[in-house]
């Protein structure tokens, strides 16, 4: 129906155009397409109304629902209501749903440069992903990537430096990581690989299982909020952080490209603008409950906190370095995305360090 009518709307607009269309056709044929209301599926690769992840597309449809008055509607489908969480992505590309939210590092069977566009080890921070998205010249390198599976992206959402992980085993060694099974996605799980470890992918529903039959010996998930929500303390011993494999994982919508052209110009800024609200609400809301969700793990579920040792991490650094310049020789894409990404990198790390970095070592200053 939509279609036939959008047709029709080409049709007008065509010979109105050969025939001279006067301005009052022209008003009716903007207003038909102003009065149009349009239903759109969204399917993520989170469990429904999840903390955090899996509130932001539930929010981001409640704007746009609001601010379009209606005209469109999206309904949001967790993980395995309509298609299974890694499935997100072809869903959208075949048009069964019109939406989906998740993170592009999911995708790397189809999509090698996606971890650029979610989480790179020891890559940037959720201020500085932004930055490079949307003032860098990350975005328009996002969307040359999806563009041959139909899809737009536009940021989602992100959840600041993450955790290292749950682990059943003491990490106080580089050998420590030799032969440990880890949950591990993206970039960072060839890193934990280069150094021995035996890395796998799997959706966050069956972290907590996995973890407690000792299938796995750690998993890496978000952080306090999010981890808290799953019972992950119930199913490993300690706690590490910092989050090395994802300083600052960015977060995705996508949408078909079909689906996108149907909109009409309100429609679509519409839908920008939504995402770009959530894009930043997301991280803000992260940042308000991880705190309270950290000292809840450690004083009522006695969480023991242990920071990766400097040995351990100056090895992943290494190792992180390694695997993304031998990705960035991988293809002519992958090369450009990795010079854009990683100049931009470097600048704002700079001004980071007397800004950002700088601020953080004041604010800890004490007197002797
Ligand atoms: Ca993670």
């Amino acid at each position: 129906m939509l279609r036939l009518s959008h047709l029709t709307i080409i049709l007008v607009v065509l010979f109105g155009g050969l025939l001279g269309c006067s301005e009052q056709q022209q008003s009716a044929i903007k207003e038909a397409g102003e009065q149009q209301r349009f239903k759109w599926k969204l399917v993520t690769t989170w469990p429904k109304n999840y903390p955090g992840l899996g509130m932001a597309p539930e929010r981001f449809a409640q704007q746009v629902e609001r601010m379009s008055a209606g005209r469109l509607s999206i309904k949001v489908f967790g993980a395995k209501e309509l298609v299974p969480a890694m499935q997100a992505f072809e869903a959208v590309q075949q048009g069964t749903a019109e939406m989906s939210h998740g993170g592009a590092y999911y995708w790397r069977g189809k999509v090698p440069t996606g971890p650029f566009f979610a989480a790179i080890p020891f890559g940037m921070t959720a201020q500085e992903m932004s930055a490079w998205l949307h003032y860098g010249g990350g975005m328009e390198l996002w969307r040359e990537a999806y563009a041959p599976f139909n899809l737009i992206p536009l940021a989602g959402g992100n959840t600041g430096v993450q955790m290292a992980g749950w682990f059943n085993k003491e990490i106080n060694s580089v050998d420590d990581l030799k032969g440990l099974k880890m949950r591990i996605p993206g970039l960072g799980g060839e890193v934990l690989d280069r150094l021995g470890g035996a890395a796998e992918n799997m959706p966050g529903s069956e972290l907590f299982t996995s973890l407690q039959t000792r299938r796995i010996d750690a998993t890496e998930w978000v952080g306090p909020y999010n981890d808290l929500a799953f019972g992950l303390h119930k199913a490993a011993k300690y706690y590490y952080y910092p989050g090395w494999q994802e300083p600052g994982p960015t977060l995705e919508f996508t949408v078909n490209k079909d689906a996108w052209e149907s909109l009409p110009d309100d429609l679509q800024a519409i839908v920008e603008v939504a995402a770009r609200a959530v894009h930043q609400d997301t991280l803000d809301e992260f940042t308000a409950k991880n705190n309270s969700a950290l000292q809840t793990l450690i004083e009522e579920h006695g969480v023991e906190l242990r920071r990766l040792p400097d040995e351990v991490l100056l090895a992943l650094r290494e190792a992180s370095e390694e695997v993304v310049q031998e990705f960035a020789r991988s293809s002519e894409f992958a090369g450009r995305v990795y010079a854009s990404w990683s100049s931009f990198k470097d600048d704002v790390q700079n001004w980071h360090e007397i800004s950002e970095e700088a601020f953080s070592e004041a604010r800890r200053l004490r007197k002797e």
